[in-house]
């Protein structure tokens, strides 16, 4: 297999003839060196406000960029043969991402790597030969796109509360229920959902996962607005929605299994692609305001950078050993954790720089757009599981430490219900 550092050359290559390199004042250092103020977009969004159409275009112009690289010899890097993906590493995959952040390229969006990186890969793992042959391709390949249909009104920390109801009928199934958060629910085509098709036997056992057409009769989606501007998630209610059993992803009642390797993988993707703003922007803000030699202020600036720092290696230690040991473990908990962390730290150190500017928009580059991070940075410390819930898994799987009372394991999900009514 050709070595990272060949495959990075011959990436860099071809994107020098394929696009324009970025302006210093765009391009990501991790010194900050280069940075100008005021040149070029100035976006440290978290969660895009955008319409749909828009939303819709900028997965279409993505979509292009990624068939074109395909073409080329340097898309779908890790992705097995059998989908017409190169078959080669996670680093690959890796340093082309990174030499991207330098060139003038389509942006990544969330749902290609919820649709890629999250269910493509679980039907790879537990679809059938059929499903295989027909979703992981198309997913994998961006051709259709896949929201996650999990957390419910009643259910999210504790997703093996969840109450949405499977309920057989000769070759289908129908879904009653309401789920809710879902991000991009209004332009993907399809929804993976984890319904409780048995209520009586305990919770974690009575659950199954199920492809959802989004167009299908019973489904409605409707949005629900965020402080952050945007409305990037929605509720979508399940009203007697027939799916075929052909769009049963795994055995009847291997729902929680299924779930727990998607949210594998939503961990040990997090924080990949761009979203607010880095230890770069951060810098320049601070040399612009003329605080950057305030000893305080220096302080907080060499913690956002070792935070970052931390953060990488830390990620790398977790994807070697998910090459190692074929399963990304609960290093990806801690990853999540030092990533929320980081962009929480960014905007404490620039809300103390901008002070009221952050609120008031006098119209300057750089200064009041940064509450497109500091509104939308906490979004991220819930989504994919809580701050709580990474620290638990870490307690538990990484120290040892004793794990929560687990009272309600060996009673089933009717009988809970009853007592939570009572
Ligand atoms: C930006 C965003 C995008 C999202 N996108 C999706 C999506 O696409 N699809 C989807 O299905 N869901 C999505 N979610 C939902 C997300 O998975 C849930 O919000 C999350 O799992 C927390 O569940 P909850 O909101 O019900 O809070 P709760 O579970 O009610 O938690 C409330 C508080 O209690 C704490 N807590 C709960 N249990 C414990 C415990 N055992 N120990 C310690 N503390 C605990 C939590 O940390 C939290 O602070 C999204 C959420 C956000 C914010």
């Amino acid at each position: 297999m050709e070595s990272v550092a060949e495959f990075r050359e011959r990436a860099r290559a071809w994107l020098d003839g394929r696009a324009p390199k970025r302006t210093a004042a765009d391009t990501l250092t991790d010194t900050g060196a280069g940075r100008e103020w005021g040149q070029g977009e100035f976006s440290v969004v978290v969660f895009h406000d955008a319409s749909d159409a828009d939303e819709l275009a900028l997965l279409d112009a993505y979509r292009e960029w990624h068939r074109e690289k395909v073409a080329a010899g340097f898309g779908a890097i890790h992705i097995s043969p059998e989908f017409g993906g190169l078959g080669l590493t996670k680093a690959h995959d890796a340093a082309i991402k990174e030499l991207e952040l330098q060139y003038e390229v389509p942006r990544d969006h969330e749902l290609i790597s919820v649709t890629s990186k999250l269910i493509a890969p679980t039907i790879e793992e537990y679809g059938t030969p059929e499903q295989r042959a027909e979703w992981c391709r198309s997913f994998f390949q961006l051709e259709q796109f896949c929201c996650q249909l999990f957390s419910e009104p009643g259910a999210g920390s504790d997703l093996a509360g969840l109450s949405c109801k499977a309920v057989r009928d000769g070759d289908e199934w129908v879904l009653e229920g309401q789920k809710v958060w879902t991000s991009t629910a209004r332009i993907s085509q399809y929804g993976f959902a984890i319904c409780r098709h048995d209520p009586d036997v305990p919770k974690h056992a009575g659950m199954t996962a199920f492809l959802v057409p989004l167009d299908a009769p019973g489904v409605e989606v409707r949005p629900i607005k965020q402080m952050s501007g945007g409305a990037s998630f929605n509720e979508v209610f399940l009203s007697g929605v027939r799916v075929p059993d052909a769009l049963r992803v795994g055995d009847v009642g291997a729902g929680w299994k299924v779930a727990l390797t998607v949210l594998g993988h939503e961990r040990a993707t997090s924080g990949s692609g761009r979203r607010g703003g880095s230890f770069d922007d951060v810098v320049m803000l601070a040399r612009h305001l003329d605080r950057a030699d305030d000893p305080i202020v220096r302080q907080q600036l060499a913690s956002v950078y070792t935070s970052g720092k931390v953060r990488d290696w830390t990620k790398a230690r977790s994807a070697a050993s998910a090459k190692a040991t074929g399963s990304s473990g609960p290093g990806g908990s801690l990853g999540k954790l030092l990533w929320t962390q980081a962009l929480t730290e960014i905007s404490d150190v620039v809300s103390g720089l901008l002070g009221a500017s952050l609120t008031a928009d006098t119209g300057e580059w750089g200064t009041f757009g940064w509450n497109e991070h500091v509104l939308g940075a906490p979004g991220y410390r819930i989504a994919g599981g809580s701050d709580e819930i990474q620290r638990n898994i870490v307690g538990e799987r990484v120290l040892g430490l004793p794990g929560e009372p687990r009272v309600d394991r060996d009673i089933t999900f009717a009988e809970l219900a009853r007592q939570s009514r009572t």
